[in-house]
């Protein structure tokens, strides 16, 4: 009887045991997409996998998970366990996942599935695969974990429609657009490396510790379920990038110049996540401030880049502009939403006094001097029975596609802008890392689709406020001010009909 094979032995018959030389075609012909990139790979054999996982094995983890989590989504829904929240407007930091976050999870499935055939390394190939399975997965549970809200709560309804046409969604949208229009090499660098590794903590732990505090039970547990593979995915991507650079030293360049364009890409996408962090969490887990400080300052830039140094990586551009940033984009992206709210599948709503405070005590060098006064303003309005709202259509940065909302580094009273002349267009810039990302790739960014621009050019369902949002998929009580908002009124009538039962 043959011998039974060991995990190793099992893992190499397996994955790369499949592996064949092409006969009838050429290796350029049956892989031609990482060619034009310039990365030299000698020896696709050094690629060490980072997981040892086979398909049989991978089935059976996963279902076991997904056994977990759906009991738990069952029983939140028959319990209606929405009520258990902290409060309504927490889900308007969901409503952002789902809208902005979900439908990322999904492009990361079909490019790490296209991926997984076009990269010539039998191992690469591998993990991608992996990865293209738990991406379609991560959709899956999150759009079933959120699913119960949509029965109650406004803006949970038409996320696939909002992704792709209304203006703060294509932030994340146009992000992933330019990675997957970039060869495969890019691609694994974006978003395996620079979002995966070094800003993905970012993201999911305040967000999964924020749901856990705010009781928001199923996100919680898809946070969990997806846990395990983001480690796998994380390591997968500290991989792609140590291996690139061990190939040849001619990648070094090439590799840095990525590293600078996606984290700059990908930290301003984080913006949204400061915001929501410091302002949509009623109970506060930690402040924009502090999360930067802990999972970029600390684990990546004084724990990783050090380790990178020996391979002539350096820090990415931005870095220190990001470091001074740390004190102000929550606050400047969180009073552009507010100001833009009618426009927005989410409600906003003024912080309450002691939400203030917290942010004067997190930012005591920033709030009261530059913010709080915002507030005071709006507050004011709100007094006399209006609500301030900003009725125009703000200038986009021709990159991350955000409104010029973000302040000079060294100057919290000034608004930022930077632009360039391309072939006799001017393009304007919310940033100097967006302003080099642009000209690096020129031919590639002038032909960004600007929301605010569309709208000018008749393509977006009409010149009014109400026919644009008709096309966003924006339902009345979707967008606006909370306080008197449809979800606001039904958890005030559904928390006095509990107080007297
Ligand atoms: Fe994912
Ligand atoms: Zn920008």
């Amino acid at each position: 009887m043959a011998k039974k094979l060991g995990l190793r032995e099992t893992y190499a018959a397996m994955t790369r045991g499949v592996n064949w030389t092409p006969s009838y075609v050429k290796e350029e012909e049956a892989f031609p997409y990482h060619q034009f990139e310039g990365i030299k790979i000698h020896d696709w054999d050094k690629w060490e996998d980072p997981f040892r996982m086979t398909v049989d094995n991978y089935w059976k983890y996963q279902a076991e998970k997904d056994r977990r989590l759906y009991a738990v989504l069952d029983s939140f829904s028959q319990n209606q366990g929405h009520l258990n929240i902290s409060d309504a407007r927490y889900l308007n930091a969901i409503k952002i996942f789902l809208q902005g976050v979900t439908p990322l999870e999904y492009m990361a499935h079909r490019h790490f599935m296209f991926i997984s055939r076009y990269i010539p390394g039998p191992g690469t190939r591998m993990a991608a695969l992996c990865q293209s399975i738990d991406e379609l997965r991560h959709t899956q549970i999150e759009i079933h974990s959120m699913s119960p809200y949509n029965k109650y709560y406004s803006g949970f309804h038409s996320m696939r429609q909002m992704h792709d046409r209304v203006w703060y969604l294509s932030v994340p949208k146009s992000y992933f657009d330019d990675a997957v229009t970039a060869g495969p090499f890019e691609f694994l660098t974006a978003i395996s490396f620079s979002f995966e590794y070094l800003l993905t903590n970012l993201l999911f732990v305040p967000f999964m510790s924020g749901a856990a505090y705010n009781g928001d039970l199923p996100t919680t547990t898809f946070g969990f379920s997806a846990q395990s593979d983001e480690s796998r995915h994380m390591t997968l991507g500290l991989q792609v990038i140590k291996f690139l650079l061990e190939q040849d030293e001619a990648n070094v360049p090439i590799v840095q110049r990525w590293l600078d364009k996606w984290f700059w890409r990908g930290y301003r996408l984080n913006a949204l996540v400061a915001a929501m962090m410091d302002y949509m969490l009623p109970k506060k887990v930690m402040s924009w401030k502090e999360a930067f400080e802990l999972y970029f300052e600390q684990q990546m830039l004084d724990g990783l880049f050090p380790d990178l140094a020996r391979y002539g990586i350096k820090p990415p551009m931005g870095v220190e502009q990001a470091i001074k940033e740390k004190e102000k984009i929550s606050h400047e992206v969180y009073w552009t939403l507010y100001s833009f709210g009618f426009a927005a599948a989410f409600n906003t709503w003024i912080p309450t006094a002691s939400e203030q405070d917290w942010m004067t005590q997190k930012y005591p060098e920033t709030f009261d001097k530059y913010y709080r006064p915002h507030f005071e303003k709006a507050q004011k309005i709100a007094d006399q029975g209006g609500r301030f709202f900003m009725l125009g259509l703000p200038q986009l940065c021709q990159v991350c596609q955000i409104p010029m909302l973000f302040t000079e580094p060294d100057d919290p009273g000034k608004i930022c802008f930077r632009s360039t002349t391309y072939q006799g267009e001017k393009y304007h810039f919310c940033s100097d890392g967006c302003k080099q990302i642009f000209e690096w790739e020129p031919q590639k960014y002038v032909q960004s689709w600007l929301p605010v621009h569309e709208i000018y050019k008749g393509n977006c369902g009409g010149p009014t406020v109400p026919e644009v949002l008709a096309w966003y998929g924006i339902q009345p009580g979707d967008n606006g001010e909370y306080q008197g908002s449809v979800d606001q009124q039904n958890w005030a009538n559904w928390h006095k009909d509990l107080a007297t039962v």
